[in-house]
Formats: structure tokens, C-alpha cells, sequence
């Protein structure tokens, strides 16, 4: 397989070169995202999101009648290496992008992508994903939420957490029990829930971080309209595995990017910091280190690929996306392990907010405990890699 860019993706990817390095502020450091305050923060990177989708940025590979580029899923991975490779600002709406938009776009009717593909990309709507509940992570299919039809409106109760974003979205994909007597799979219903209904209370969670990212949301008796579902009653299970799969796969590419960029800075932290007197790099345990990172930070390089040519045949993202966000996020865990290690005592006690070059591996290696767990636990996608990818036994 030859993975160079042919003459019109080279011109494709210089032409995002080109619009990036005009138009990303000049004032923007990536390092410092996480010491801008919480909501000049979602401020920002709206107004980023907007002038993206202005310059036709946004949903490179979505319809273009519903406001995408309608470009090549390549093109789209294109996109995602130029963006991290020059640090880009990301865009706020990344559960609208990457997994509420292209659920819509595979399921919804011609009005509900009318009605909600356009604020998407715009970052005029924000989303977030009401999916897990206490007691239904990985067993997502147990969750408890009810809604039950009355009249014209749906009433739903119940509760969900980690739900990212709800403290800023405006509309959230929803997952609830329609049916309580059928197979678990079986009674669940997709919901498109505008945020503002009466009812929803959002509380924050805060994290090892310092960011409160993640939320608590209780729903009580919140009425939404009779027509707020995606595809039909009880089929939310099949939808809902669209979602999941776009989650580990769509994004996952973006992602991988973003591991060589991290990697190559280790590389450089490595060598300006002095361990013994010699620089880290050359310590033969942090080389050999470096060297495991590299090749699965490579190896996760090229199991995107392999990911992105089932998806161009099929259509939709396959379980080797599961594989990607298996390796990905051991792999940030091992990296920010190895920087905070590195940077030795001021790695742990030096003040996050005072030193720019040490908050952000503090924050690499406190975010990371994190991507284990969030869009499927690593237990989860080892069954996932087992049974799907290489297909060996069901365990029973
Ligand atoms: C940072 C973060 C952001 C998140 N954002 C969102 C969000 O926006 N929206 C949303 O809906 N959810 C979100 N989540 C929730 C996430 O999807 C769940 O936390 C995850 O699915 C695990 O579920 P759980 O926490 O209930 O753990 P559990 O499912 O209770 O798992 C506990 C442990 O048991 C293991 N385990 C469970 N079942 C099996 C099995 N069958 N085989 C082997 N091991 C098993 C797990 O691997 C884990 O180690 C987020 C989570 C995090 C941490």
C-alpha cells in the first residue's frame, strides 16, 4: 500500500496549510489551554469552531446540502494530521462532530438533518452524549433512564453521569428504556433532548485535574416532544452502536496524530533535561522507553489506515476503531508516565499554573487516567478486539 499523498491530496493538504497558518491566532499556545479560564475557554474555541466552519472547515466529509465540504473521508484524515501537526486550536463541538452529526446524518430524516446538521458545525449548538448512568458503563444496555409517551410528549426520568460538555450544550443524544418488559437491547430509544427543557439539572464533576469537565445530570419528568427521537421506539440500541462506533473510530485518527505530535516533544524534553548530569535522552532505560513509544505510537499510525479503508468500503467505522482507542490511550498513559518522570521532582511539586513547559505533561499524565476508562474501558475493547477484530471465541 503506498500511503503518499497523491497530487490532488497534496494540493488538499497544502491548501489547509495554508489556511491554518493565516488564520490561527497569533496569541494561540496549546501548552496554555488548560490555564485559560473555564468559560473564556468555551468562548474561544466557539469563535475558532465558527471561523473553521466559515472557511469550510467544518464536516470536511458530511453532505454538502447539510452545510459539509463533502470531501473524501482521506481528505478528512488529512485535515485531522495538518490540525494537530500545527497545534491548531480543537473545536468546542467534539460530540456534535464526531459522534451527535454523523449518527444524524446516518439515521435521521430529511428535517432532523435540516433542523440540527448546520448549528453543528457552526458551534452555534453544542452536544453532549446522555448515555452512561450509574451502574451502566460497560453494560450500557442495563442504563434505567425511562421515558414514557404521554399525549404528544415524552416524559423521561432518570440519571446519567461523566455526560462531557452538558454543563455548555445546548442539545444532548439520550438514551432511555421504552419498553421495561422487552430483552434489555430490545426497549431502549435514541432521543434528541434540547438541553433547555424544564427539569434537567446539570452538576459539575471536577477532576485530578482541576478542570470540571464531566457532569451528573438528573432528568425529572422533563417533557420533550413526541417527534425529539432518532429512527424508530425500542430501535435505540443499533443507533446507539453508531454512535459508539464513530466515537472510537472517527476520532480516533485525529488522535493518533496527536500521539506523534506528544511524542516527539517528549523527544525534545528528553534531551534538554539533565538526569545525572547527562541529558535523559541518553539514559539507555529512558531511550528503550521512547523507543516502545515509537513504535506504538507507528503501529497505531497504521491501524488507522487499515481503519480508514474499511470505513471508505463500508460506509461505517468497524471494530478496528476499538483497537485504535485501545492502543492510543495506553499509549498517553505510558507517555505522560515518562515526561512526568523525566521532569523528576518538579514533574510532581512544581506549581501547574507557574510553569507552562511542566503543566502541560502534569496535565498529560493526570487527563490520561481518564481515556482508559471514557468511550469503552480497555477490558471492554480487548473482548471487543478479541471477538471482532480477530475474531477468535466468544467469551461466555
Ligand atoms: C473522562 C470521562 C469522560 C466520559 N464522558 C462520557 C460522556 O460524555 N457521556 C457518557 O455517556 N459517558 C461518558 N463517560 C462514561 C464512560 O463511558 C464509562 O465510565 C465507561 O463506559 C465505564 O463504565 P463505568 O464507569 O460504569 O465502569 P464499569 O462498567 O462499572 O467498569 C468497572 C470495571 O469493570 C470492568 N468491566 C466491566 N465489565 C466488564 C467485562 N464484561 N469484561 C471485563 N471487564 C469488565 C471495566 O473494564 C472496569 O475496569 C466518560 C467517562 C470518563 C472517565
Amino acid at each position: 500500500m503506498d500511503f503518499r499523498d497523491s497530487p490532488e491530496e497534496a494540493a488538499f493538504r497544502k491548501e489547509i496549510r495554508e489556511w491554518l497558518e493565516a488564520n490561527i491566532p497569533a496569541d494561540w499556545d496549546r501548552s496554555q489551554l488548560s490555564l485559560i479560564p473555564p468559560e473564556d475557554r468555551v468562548d474561544m474555541l466557539r469563535d475558532w469552531q465558527r471561523r473553521l466552519h466559515e472557511g469550510g472547515w467544518a464536516g470536511i466529509s458530511w453532505p454538502k446540502e447539510y452545510g459539509g465540504r463533502g470531501a473524501t473521508l482521506i481528505e478528512q484524515a488529512i485535515f485531522n494530521q495538518e490540525v494537530a501537526r500545527q497545534k491548531a486550536p480543537p473545536p468546542i463541538n467534539v460530540i456534535g462532530l464526531g459522534m451527535a452529526g454523523p449518527t444524524i446524518i446516518n439515521h435521521g430524516s430529511h428535517e432532523q438533518k435540516n433542523r440540527y446538521l448546520e448549528k453543528i458545525l457552526s458551534a452555534e449548538e453544542i452536544w453532549c452524549q446522555g448515555f452512561s448512568e450509574p451502574g451502566a458503563g460497560s453494560d450500557l444496555a442495563g442504563l434505567r433512564s425511562t421515558a414514557i409517551l404521554d399525549g404528544d410528549s415524552w416524559i423521561i426520568n432518570g440519571q446519567k453521569v461523566w455526560t462531557s460538555l452538558a454543563h455548555v450544550s445546548q442539545w444532548c443524544i439520550f438514551l432511555a428504556r421504552t419498553d421495561t418488559t422487552a430483552p434489555k437491547h430490545k426497549g431502549i430509544t435514541y432521543f434528541l433532548v434540547d438541553m433547555s427543557s424544564p427539569g434537567i439539572e446539570v452538576r459539575p464533576l471536577r477532576q485530578i485535574t482541576g478542570s470540571a469537565d464531566f457532569n451528573e445530570m438528573f432528568f425529572t419528568d422533563v417533557r420533550v416532544p413526541r417527534e425529539s427521537i432518532l429512527g424508530e421506539v425500542n430501535d435505540g440500541w443499533r443507533i446507539a452502536m453508531t454512535t459508539l462506533l464513530h466515537e472510537r473510530g472517527t476520532l480516533g485518527f485525529a488522535l493518533s496524530v496527536g500521539a506523534r505530535v506528544a511524542l516527539d516533544e517528549l523527544i525534545g524534553l528528553a534531551r534538554e533535561t539533565k538526569k545525572n548530569g547527562k541529558p535523559a535522552f541518553e539514559d539507555p532505560t529512558i531511550r528503550q522507553r521512547l523507543a516502545s513509544l515509537h513504535v506504538e505510537v507507528e503501529s497505531l499510525r497504521l491501524n488507522n489506515y487499515r481503519a480508514l479503508t474499511g470505513f471508505m468500503k463500508s460506509g461505517m467505522p468497524g471494530p478496528e476503531g476499538s483497537l485504535s482507542k485501545l492502543i492510543w490511550s495506553e499509549s498517553m498513559q505510558r507517555l505522560g508516565d515518562l515526561a512526568v518522570e523525566i521532569l523528576g521532582p518538579a514533574g510532581m511539586l512544581e506549581r501547574w499554573d507557574a510553569n507552562p513547559r511542566v503543566n502541560t505533561w502534569q496535565f498529560i499524565h493526570l487527563r490520561s487516567r481518564g481515556h482508559t476508562i471514557e468511550a469503552g474501558t480497555s477490558e471492554i475493547l480487548r473482548n471487543i478486539v478479541a471477538e471482532r477484530v480477530l475474531g477468535l471465541p466468544k467469551h461466555k
